[in-house]
């Protein structure tokens, strides 16, 4: 067994979004690019309407998936094909964008609190012009695992108790847990040994040991990318905590981004850009 370590701490950043929302990008921001095959994490949490009434109006996606994991407050979601849905709290939406979509994101309320989170996953070239796709899943659907002072939502993966999440994604096997740890509790979990891997936390403090074998603490909005291993250990300080376990398979090819484009060369998001303007999505 070998216990990865903190390899470095980066701190989410305050950022505007879609037709004004205003959020916490942690992943696709100058410290933090990318984390292969992670593309970009935000966060959003607030109970100010003028936060995110806006709200993200028609936009295109090609070449990788959005999961949108939403913990309070409700999301509505449109696409150009005839999809539409509410993202309810405790929901998942697993968005695989392939070849194209043209969708809106937007807020099914006018005031109250709204959190969670949104990760872009890269598709490998083979796939990223794969037909559009939806896995969904409601609070309900999700399982709970229940240790020692640790509850452990699963989304996607399968722990090392056989708690498995409902959805699927062989090309860059995610495991994706919303972990909350009970005042002192430990959380000891297994990872794929050569999945990238992050933490990110939600709420409270979590220690962690780093590479120099220190114990190093992470509070709210800082994400921890994981060095190499096979399991983590880690556990919370004083107060009760939340965070989310990330991690999956490096796809070890070029990345092109374009705005809401992610393909391997600049021609194919030029192509991107042009396919859309052409109405081709
Ligand atoms: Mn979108």
């Amino acid at each position: 067994m070998k216990i990865r370590k903190a390899q470095r701490v980066v701190s989410g950043q305050p950022a505007t979004d879609g037709a004004g929302v205003e959020l916490v990008r942690v992943i696709g921001q100058p410290a933090l690019m990318d984390l292969d095959p992670f593309l970009l994490l935000d966060a959003f949490r607030s109970d100010d309407p003028d936060d995110y009434i806006a709200g993200f109006p028609p936009h295109p996606h090609r070449g990788f998936e959005t999961v949108t994991y939403l913990l309070n407050g409700r999301m509505r979601h449109r696409d150009n094909a005839g999809n539409e849905g509410v993202i309810e709290p405790g929901g998942i939406q697993w968005m695989t964008a392939g070849k194209g979509i043209v969708h809106s994101e937007m807020p099914e309320q006018q005031d109250g609190l709204l959190e969670g989170f949104q990760l872009w996953i890269n598709l490998p070239a083979s796939h990223k012009m794969t037909t559009p796709a939806y896995q969904e899943f409601g609070q309900a659907d999700i399982p709970t695992e229940s240790r020692d002072g640790a509850e452990i939502k699963v989304i996607t993966g399968t722990t090392a108790q056989g708690t498995q999440g409902p959805v699927k994604q062989p090309l860059t096997d995610p495991l994706y847990l919303d972990v909350r740890l009970e005042p002192g509790a430990g959380f000891d979990e297994a990872i794929d040994e050569g999945h990238a891997a992050f933490l990110y936390v939600v709420d409270g403090v979590i220690s962690v040991e780093d590479e120099s074998g220190g114990p190093l603490q992470l509070g709210r909005d800082q994400l921890a990318v994981l060095g190499t291993g096979d399991s983590i250990q880690l556990h919370a300080e004083d107060g009760s905590a939340r965070f989310l376990l990330i991690a999956g398979k490096p796809l070890h090819e070029p990345v092109a981004r374009g705005g809401p484009f992610v393909m391997n060369t600049a021609d194919e998001v030029r192509q991107a850009f042009s396919d859309y303007q052409r109405g081709n999505f």
